[in-house]
């Protein structure tokens, strides 16, 4: 399957949908494409820190996140808790114009319930630079963009 990067929202149908949780056996394939498509010629030099399956043109529940500077894959992700308290934040998104950063508020912590590449379902507490990264994939997975703000109070 070609894959390919859907970007400036002009295909709601990927970008606005919400993902679905599917068999662990589909999923690590799904990681997998994600894997390969970080070296998609629009997405390899930007710097990506992670990216989500509908912004491939795929619907499931799975994202890919450079944490700690090594790439993990996320399948089946729940957020189980958060901080709470917010903190605001800028954040630029490769399916979005690659010039401009949207203001946002995430958590200051969030915890994270998900299938790791071996298919233990594992949980996980995310602060940081780290933390806003989790809850940009995870509202890709809602059908959400940095563009609307992240968490709403
Ligand atoms: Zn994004």
């Amino acid at each position: 399957m070609k894959l390919k990067l859907y970007k400036n929202e002009h295909d709601r149908k990927y970008l606005r949908s919400e993902c679905i949780e599917k068999p662990f056996i589909d999923s690590k394939i799904v990681a997998h494409q994600l894997r390969n498509s970080l070296l998609l010629d629009t997405i390899r030099g930007k710097n990506p820190v992670g990216l989500a399956s509908n912004q491939v043109g795929l619907n499931s529940r799975v994202f890919v996140a450079k944490i700690n500077n090594q790439w993990h894959d996320f399948i089946n992700p729940r957020l189980v808790g958060n901080s709470g308290s917010t903190v605001r934040f800028r954040e630029g998104c490769l399916s979005l114009n690659p010039n401009k950063e949207f203001k946002t508020k995430r958590y200051e912590w969030v915890k994270v319930s998900y299938e790791n590449k071996k298919g233990d379902r594992v949980e996980r507490k995310f602060k940081g630079f780290d933390a806003i990264i989790i809850q940009h994939e995870l509202d890709h997975l809602n059908g959400l963009l940095c563009k609307d703000g992240g968490v709403n109070e």
